[in-house]
């Protein structure tokens, strides 16, 4: 084993760079490694972690249903049902009933012709995006679109432009100068899951329609948290009827896990029967499937929870303002908080964790250099005293590091 270590240190060598890479364990040895923490335990809105029990302010539950007893018990229903997995891809011996009746309730309630699942919102963009443009087609991505969109370009036979984070004008100048006979699609994060910012949906629809383009929505962050009933960043400005593709996945306000895909019935059929992550990989395990249908009729009904969640984030977004932090300009329930250097911001995110908070450290390349982030997300089910524990906890670490000062302003740029 020795000696195949110290081979591994020559460059030619392949496993070379896994070697050299020591970045994590200094992190580690300095005690601000702030990933992979296992939760032993979890209520949803707090978590046990190294035996301390923390708020949990950097969850995607938007909608706090991960531990509601009736996606519980539709989950334990379907294991009951149907076993534990589907052991097949949708393609093949792999689609249940359940499966159908979900994408059928999930066409209607956003308003388009068909859907299609994948078993994870990551191989929905991927694998949609990676089968809709070819050979000779163009795709326009916003440089701040989630990974899965930047693989599914890559890994496509299309010509990929970027355009600067939400720059329109950038975009119109890049589809002039475009091929006017190829095939074009944008696509672009409904809402921003780093910054927490709406794509400028009625902008994208215009220039795709004066450019002859498709457009394409990853509403991971935004079904089931932002829009008419939770549905999507297209429908905050009434235009989902002027969308062509719109993606979610269920990893978040649905409280489980898997994807999927909404437009057109040929567009849909065709992905269905040509995207490799979804004729290759297994299908949407029952519990799974169970726990989305439960969690879309809670969303349907209880529409005081999109209502908490829009007042929580309001309230958040204003509070962290007026103690002097740097929010960026989200406008959603996902709030940055800018701290600024790599090390400063594992400091703050262990000061914070004794404080009793947890919140999501985002350091470069997610987020540019100088400007890691304290990632903070809210749940309908969070309450006001967790608010206000959450923001006194800021408040004390902000003072300490200097981020913020006693009159309410922010000490960095
Ligand atoms: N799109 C966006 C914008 C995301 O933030 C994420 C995950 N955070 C995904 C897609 C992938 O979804 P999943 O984790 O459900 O695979």
């Amino acid at each position: 084993m020795a000696d195949q270590k110290s081979s591994a240190t020559k460059k030619s060598d392949i496993f070379s760079k896994a070697y050299n890479f020591t970045k994590a364990e200094e992190i580690k040895e300095q005690g601000l490694y702030p990933y992979f923490k296992p939760l032993h335990a979890t209520d949803g809105t707090t978590v046990k972690i190294e035996g301390r029990k923390v708020i949990m302010a950097g969850s995607n539950n938007y909608l706090g249903l991960t531990n509601d007893q009736r996606t519980i018990t539709a989950a334990q229903k379907a294991l009951e049902k149907y076993g534990t997995g589907c052991t097949g891809s949708r393609y093949l011996n792999g689609t249940l009933d359940s499966h159908l009746e979900l994408e059928d309730k999930l066409a209607e309630f956003m308003n388009k012709e068909a859907c299609v699942l994948f078993s994870t919102g990551y191989q929905t963009n991927e694998g949609s995006i990676q089968t809709i443009a070819g050979r000779n087609d163009i795709i326009f991505s916003d440089k701040d679109n989630h990974a899965c969109i930047v693989v599914g370009t890559l890994v496509s036979n299309a010509k990929t432009v970027r355009y600067q984070h939400n720059d329109m004008d950038q975009l119109r100048k890049l589809l002039e100068r475009a091929d006017p006979d190829a095939g074009k699609i944008i696509v672009t994060d409904g809402v921003f899951s780093m910054s927490g910012t709406l794509a400028n949906v009625p902008e994208l629809v215009k220039l795709a329609k004066e450019f002859d383009a498709r457009l394409y929505l990853d509403d991971a962050h935004a079904v089931g948290v932002v829009g008419e009933g939770g549905r999507g960043s297209a429908s905050v400005f009434g235009l989902t009827d002027q969308v062509d593709l719109i993606s979610g996945t269920f990893s978040k306000s649905f409280a489980s896990l898997g994807g999927f895909l909404v437009g057109d019935k040929q567009v849909i059929e065709f992905i269905r029967h040509n995207s490799p992550a979804h004729i290759f990989s297994a299908s949407m395990p029952p519990a799974n499937v169970a726990t989305v249908l439960k969690a879309l009729e809670i969303l349907q009904e209880e529409t005081w929870r999109l209502d908490r969640l829009e007042e929580i984030a309001n309230y958040m977004r204003k509070e962290l303002r007026a103690l002097g932090f740097n929010v960026w300009s989200s406008q959603s329930p996902i709030i940055p908080v800018v701290i600024g250097e790599m090390m400063k911001c594992f400091e703050f995110w262990k000061d914070l964790f004794e404080e009793g908070v947890y919140a999501n450290a985002v350091v470069p390349p997610a987020v540019p250099q100088g400007q890691s982030l304290l990632r903070t997300s809210y749940m309908a089910s969070h309450t006001d005293s967790h608010l206000d524990q959450i923001l006194e906890a800021f408040r004390k670490v902000g003072l300490k590091h200097g981020i913020i000062d006693r009159n309410g302003h922010s000490t960095i740029d």
